[in-house]
């Protein structure tokens, strides 16, 4: 069946390390001898609670997060946490910083100013966000409860290559497409969060990395669920978690450390957008939305310039196993997301039919 496998270049939910989709298979119906599926289980059972465990240690690990961090898998989408991060952190001074460098950072930083003072630190539409602002340009408020930031724009390709410095105000960051595919000093966030779509897991679960003592100062009227200290207190199990996503975090996690852990992603995901972005520039038909400098890794995104071609690209592309090329309305075109789980020969296979259809258009 693995044979018939497409390349999948889907922005997420995305293509999944063979590895974890089979291991997950031969263990679906009797997970270790438990007798039933990880599906059916009781989250309070021994043996999901060292699922659980097991899964939180290897994320830990993996990411080298300090052990005054917790870590918590949520339901709420990576969008919940759109709502979540003000609610819970802006009670501060009542006020915050937002990056705007895309569609995501857009849609939290509309959310965020029913909940206080929202500052513009960036705002990159100018240039329909085809760049990453520098550290100099950031408009920072000395007096914010935290600085907001996406560090991989999903839709328009571009990605932070540096880390915000903010002194004293805490970093918050939306890492859903890129998380795992680079180490990341996490002793310089408040919170790190990722939707687990895009490079760790199935829909519906939703990580919070979050430093001790940033919750327990939620505005009043915080919805239970979403609630940090709540979770923390309940250990992600105030109510029935993503089960059966939190093991397939765990099985992915195991491929990721089996490949060189987040210098061994780090190294695949240049190799892979790397070969991309030269075949795209060698090319004459072809031009990239990102600027150089700003281009991500995970999410390349390019144009012929002709939407009829465009179209045409994106078919013929299917046709010969490369699928989900077509990009977001927002840039047009078409998009490759590169995630880690993507096989480098996948990547190579697009970039010898882009150099074939460039030849023949
Ligand atoms: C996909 C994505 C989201 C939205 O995730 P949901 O889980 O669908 O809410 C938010 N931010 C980024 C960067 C994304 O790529």
């Amino acid at each position: 069946m693995s044979d018939q496998r497409v390349y999948n270049f889907a922005a997420g939910p995305s293509t999944l390390p063979l590895s974890a989709l089979e291991r997950a298979g031969s263990e679906i119906t009797n997970y270790r001898g438990s007798g039933m599926s990880v599906m059916e289980m009781s989250h309070r059972s021994k043996v999901f609670m060292d699922i659980f465990q097991e899964t939180q240690d290897k994320l830990r690990r993996l990411m080298s997060i300090p052990q005054d961090y917790r870590i918590l898998f949520l339901q709420t989408g990576a969008s919940g946490q759109f709502s979540a991060i003000p609610l819970n952190l802006i009670g501060r001074t009542g006020k915050a910083d937002y990056a705007v460098t895309g569609n995501f950072s857009a849609l939290a930083y509309q959310e965020a100013k029913k909940y206080g003072k929202i500052n513009l630190a960036a705002d990159t539409g100018d240039r329909n966000h085809s760049y990453i602002p520098r550290q100099e340009a950031l408009k920072l408020e000395p007096d914010a409860s935290y600085f907001y930031y996406c560090s991989n724009n999903t839709i328009y390709g571009t990605e932070w290559d540096y880390i915000p410095e903010t002194g004293t105000v805490p970093l918050v960051c939306d890492m859903s497409s890129n998380i795992l595919s680079t180490p990341v000093d996490v002793s310089r966030y408040g919170i790190i969060y990722a939707g687990a779509q895009k490079n760790m897991a199935p829909a519906g679960l939703t990580v919070v990395i979050i430093k001790d003592g940033l919750a327990g100062r939620e505005l009043p009227y915080t919805p239970l669920m979403m609630n940090y200290q709540t979770m923390i207190d309940k250990d992600s199990m105030y109510n029935t978690p993503p089960c059966w996503c939190i093991y397939m975090l765990g099985l992915v996690l195991d491929w990721v450390e089996e490949n060189g852990g987040t210098a061994g992603m780090e190294k695949l995901k240049w190799q892979r957008a790397n070969m991309l972005y030269d075949t795209l520039d060698a090319s004459q038909l072809f031009t990239c939305h990102a600027e150089k400098g700003s281009r991500s890794g995970m999410n390349v995104t390019f144009r012929t310039g002709d939407e009829e071609l465009d179209a045409r690209f994106v078919k013929e592309a299917a046709q010969a196993g490369f699928v989900n090329l077509k990009g977001h309305r927002k840039t047009g075109g078409m998009r490759a997301s590169i995630y880690n789980a993507m096989p480098v020969e996948g990547v190579e296979g697009l970039c010898d039919f882009i150099r074939a259809f460039d030849k023949n258009h």
